[in-house]
């Protein structure tokens, strides 16, 4: 059975963005603040509105820079981790 493929818009990448809270490895009492999505192409990534190819989609934090990538975003969700 063929999967459908989600394409993502600009829209729920940004819901995604204010959802993830996640413990900041700079600041140990902080939670990481995502900056704007950023993507680049990349084949293991994820169809998004307005791009042909499947692109890399990923925020950076403010405070550790460090480069969130939306699947383990996803995960974080979906275990209900620090939400
Ligand atoms: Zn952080």
């Amino acid at each position: 059975m063929e999967t459908q493929k989600k394409i993502w818009t600009l829209a729920e990448l940004e819901e995604i963005r204010k959802k993830a809270k996640a413990e900041c490895w700079k600041k140990r009492n902080g939670i990481c603040n995502l900056g704007p999505v950023e993507m680049y192409e990349h084949e293991g990534g994820e169809f998004v509105e307005g791009y042909k190819e499947k692109q890399w989609v990923y925020f950076t934090c403010s405070h550790c820079n460090y480069q969130w990538a939306l699947w383990k975003i996803l995960r974080r969700l979906e275990e209900g981790a620090r939400i």
